[in-house]
């Protein structure tokens, strides 16, 4: 529901909402359930940090966003509605429709996979999302489950538009961009289009790509490309590498196959003259009318809908300043802040004799032989269960600071090595605040997250090992 004309016209602060809870964090921001003080209309406000924002050089996705936030309006009930922005020194603001049922992701995890029935019904609502993007001429290129979130009546809304490319546009602001993004991936690698992955012109098809892996996840709970490591999905869509499980609907298969294929224009829609004409009319849809898709249908389990839980407290003052938003961090999440943990604050994790590498080298071998044998034999000086964020996909990962030195990262429950941080004179880590913290290297900034709230001390211990290997010159 658009605001009355009187309330648009009026520009807002961060003195109009009360900040309530922290709902979401991106890469680049921090989105907060907040309520309207003047209408009591709950909002999620997208906030993002200049410093950081100018810092990571994202300037140019936070313009993409708003803007296409902009031209999609209102009439599409399937896109987050942004009704505000404004900024403050520190921080921009986006005022957006709440989704207040949690992302398909979760979802999908949640049910393990959707019914056919169910699986048609969003697939339908993703169909006519796509189908007006198209109208406006813009492509999302980074359509995956975690972007598709719900509203409070369980209809999709999806979010996320800073890699967006609006067709028409400047094609030599374009290339510019594409060129930056191909260097700085940060999206879920699984739903990338062997074009954007090729680094060829993206277009709507790109996003019909993404739908054909949406339909596939809905169904199966699984990413049709999957792999240890991105470098091996990226090889996996490039040669169309996936299967289907065994009794999968045969009807299903054919409409998923239509969208995965290698050539965008090839792909089923790609060339409708009303798009998505030939979408609709597969037999994947015959039970739809497209007029009025009814209701949701029930899923088996539906997720808790925390927000429901969450009421905003009254006695909260409005505005948002860095007191408040560290203190919704860590007193509304995390009532309880860790204990911090008691060390010899003198003593670095360095300070270690031949002997006592040896010493602790064989107790490693035998207490902890699997871990040992994944680090290739390097003494372990910390390790630790942290968030690994890419994108806004979060996994749980062993991390392992060892001699040599190495920061390598294990998944813990298939107990396989997923990667190595790699070293040089210019890694840096950064304490974000207890729990996040960041790991700068040339190629790419990794994104941790310690939910005990060590970040200090990985990051102190990061630091140990830099100094010790690469001793700062004294000129
Ligand atoms: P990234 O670049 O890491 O993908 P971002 O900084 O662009 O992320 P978003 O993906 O827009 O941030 O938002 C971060 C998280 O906040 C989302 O995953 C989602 O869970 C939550 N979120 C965003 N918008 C809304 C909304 N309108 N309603 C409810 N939750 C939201």
């Amino acid at each position: 529901m658009p605001p009355p004309n009187d309330e648009l016209v009026r520009k807002r602060t961060s003195a109009d909402f009360v900040f309530g809870k922290v709902i979401g964090e991106g890469s680049f921001s921090t989105v907060y359930l907040a309520k309207d003080v003047h209408t009591s209309r709950e909002f999620a406000i997208k906030v993002l940090e200049k410093r950081h924002i100018i810092r990571e050089k994202k300037t140019e996705y936070v313009t993409r966003e708003k803007k296409v936030l902009q031209i999609l309006g209102s009439s599409c009930k399937y896109f987050v509605h942004l009704y505000y922005t404004f900024q403050d020194t520190d921080r921009l603001y986006f005022v957006l429709t709440y989704a207040k049922n949690g992302e398909l992701l979760q979802q999908i995890n949640k049910d393990g996979a959707f019914s056919l029935e169910c699986t048609k019904y969003y697939a339908a609502e993703l169909v006519l999302a796509l189908e007006y993007l198209k109208l406006k001429g813009i492509v999302h290129r980074d359509l995956k489950p975690e972007n598709v979130l719900f509203d409070e009546n369980w209809h999709i809304l999806i979010i996320d538009f800073g890699s967006a490319k609006i067709l028409g546009e400047d094609k030599s602001s374009d290339e510019e961009s594409q060129k930056r993004r191909k260097y700085s991936f940060v999206g879920t690698a699984q739903y990338v289009s062997p074009e954007i992955l090729n680094d060829d012109e993206s277009t709507c098809a790109s996003d019909l790509w993404a739908l054909g892996c949406i339909i596939y996840q809905m169904l199966t709970g699984q990413m049709p490309f999957r792999g240890p490591s991105e470098y091996l999905i990226f090889q996996k869509i490039l040669k169309l590498d996936y299967e289907f499980p065994q009794g999968f609907d045969k009807v299903a298969k054919d409409l998923i196959e239509k969208f995965l294929v290698i050539a965008p224009s090839s792909r089923l829609g790609a060339t409708d003259q009303v798009p998505y004409k030939s979408i609709r009319e597969h037999e994947f849809f015959r039970e739809i009318n497209w007029d009025d898709l009814g209701p949701p249908p029930n899923f088996s389990a539906k997720c808790e809908n925390s927000s429901d839980i969450v009421i905003i407290p009254d006695d909260l003052e409005p505005g948002l300043d860095e007191e408040k938003a560290s203190r919704l961090h860590f007193r509304m999440l995390q009532p309880q802040t860790p204990p911090r943990k008691k060390s010899e604050p003198n003593r670095k994790i360095t300070d270690l004799s031949q002997e006592e590498i040896e010493q602790r080298l064989e107790q490693q071998k035998s207490n902890n032989s699997v871990y040992h044998e994944l680090v290739e034999g390097n003494l372990i000086l910390k390790q630790g269960i942290v968030e690994k964020r890419k994108g806004i996909f979060p996994r749980r990962r062993m991390l392992l600071l060892t001699l040599g030195p190495h920061l390598y990262y294990v998944d813990p429950v298939t107990m396989t090595l997923k990667g190595e941080i790699p070293w040089s004179d210019d890694l840096k880590p950064e304490a974000k605040n207890f729990k996040k913290f960041f790991v700068h290297t040339p190629n790419r900034i990794y994104y941790l997250e310690d939910p005990d709230g060590y970040a200090l001390e990985w990051c102190k211990a990061i630091d140990e090992v830099k100094a010790y290997y690469y001793p700062v010159q004294q000129l």
